[in-house]
């Protein structure tokens, strides 16, 4: 019985294991037709009382557009962003949004509007109205609030598992543009990872405020740069930024952008390459060792379930050699199981501590 008990909790572990391994999601897109899904003309805005925070910016949004806005806090991004969700109105200018367009919006502002009330399984259900309870409940668990977990009431959640249930609300919300507020602030590298993954293949446009230059280098080919008192749009991706533009002084000058400045470009081009190399030498084999063992471990688990089938047989016909055969044959079987999870354990820890160092790394050249 102890056996039994210590078995199916460690084929727990492995589901656990595999399901971060493979935690995947989609958003749900929208078709669109027209040309452009926001039309931004000659925007400009300032707080009642504050200084003018933009001005004459004017920006077009197309079907598969992904653009980033980046600078400094306190620079207006967000502000801009509920701009074009119209959220706040220009002080002057227009915000045209197509008729068909369907916002999907991830940003503080829609995280304090849930319902404190509402289980996570209720928000996401209520998302959309063809989800049935299952389905929510596979988008709980792609969102880490697996079986119970989901039954969670939002107003005991802490603020980064409240920004994954809105994640979770907006992956079932058909939409054709996703507007993405630092969605990586509340969230670990394996769902980094996906939700990266899920934007690449999203249908639709993308506009997103980040300061991971992870999540900028993966996804944008456009950029709205908030810099020195000016807004700029750039046509092309960060790294094409830095190389033809690169922030003013203002920024440069702030901590530790003052260091990333002295690295000429390419010089930072190279050792993004050498470091890109670097990271595939380390995590490639790693990966892979991670995978043979998971198979050893699937593997493994069917042969002692078919010893243990054996070994009932043998105590049902009595047979003193095949049960003392099979017994020990299904104590080996679960014995190197859990070996090989301490194993995967070790090497899963191992390899999350190397993809953070080598986001850091990354950041660190700029
Ligand atoms: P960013 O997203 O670049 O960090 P924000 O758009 O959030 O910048 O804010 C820009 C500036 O406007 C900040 O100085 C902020 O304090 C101010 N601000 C933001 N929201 C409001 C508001 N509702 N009323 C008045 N000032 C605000």
């Amino acid at each position: 019985m102890q056996s039994r008990i210590k078995a199916l909790s460690k084929m727990g572990r492995l589901e656990k294991l595999m399901d971060i391994n493979t935690l995947e999601f989609e958003f749900n897109s929208s078709p669109f037709m027209g040309k452009w899904l926001i039309e931004a003309l000659d925007l400009s805005f300032g707080y009642a009382g504050g200084l003018p925070l933009i001005n004459n910016l004017s920006l077009s949004v197309g079907k598969k557009d992904r653009v980033a806005i980046i600078g400094k806090n306190g620079k207006g991004k967000t502000t801009f962003l509920n701009l074009l969700a119209g959220e706040l109105a220009p002080s002057t200018g227009e915000v045209r949004q197509h008729p068909s367009l369907k916002l999907a919006y991830f940003g503080q502002t829609n995280i304090n509007r849930l319902d404190l009330k509402k289980t996570i399984e209720q928000e996401i259900m209520e998302a959309h109205p063809d989800y049935s309870r299952a389905a929510a409940r596979r988008i709980c668990g792609a969102m880490m609030f697996d079986g119970d977990k989901a039954l969670k009431k939002i107003e005991i959640l802490s603020g980064g598992e409240r920004s994954r249930v809105l994640l979770g609300k907006l992956l079932v919300s058909p939409a054709n543009m996703l507007l993405l507020d630092e969605p990586t602030n509340h969230l670990d590298m394996e769902s980094i990872d996906s939700l990266v993954e899920a934007i690449n293949t999203f249908d639709g446009a993308v506009i997103l405020v980040t300061h991971s230059e992870l999540i900028l280098r993966e996804v944008a080919t456009r950029l709205i740069i908030f810099d020195g008192g000016e807004i700029r749009a750039f046509e092309g991706t960060y790294d094409e930024f830095l190389e033809k533009i690169g922030w003013s002084n203002e920024v440069a000058e702030s901590g530790p952008a003052k260091a990333k400045q002295r690295i000429n470009k390419k010089e930072a081009r190279k050792l993004r390459a050498d470091l890109l190399a670097e990271k595939q030498k380390t995590l490639g084999p790693m990966q892979k060792k991670m995978k043979e063992i998971e198979e050893e471990i699937i593997r493994l688990e069917q042969k002692a379930e078919e010893e243990n089938r054996q070994l009932l047989a043998a105590s049902q016909e009595n047979d003193p050699d095949a049960i003392a055969s099979f017994s020990k044959a299904y104590h080996d079987s679960r014995g190197k199981v859990d070996q090989l999870f301490d194993k995967l354990e070790g090497i899963t820890a191992e390899h999350d501590s190397k993809v953070k160092e080598f986001e850091e790394r990354f950041n660190a050249i700029g």
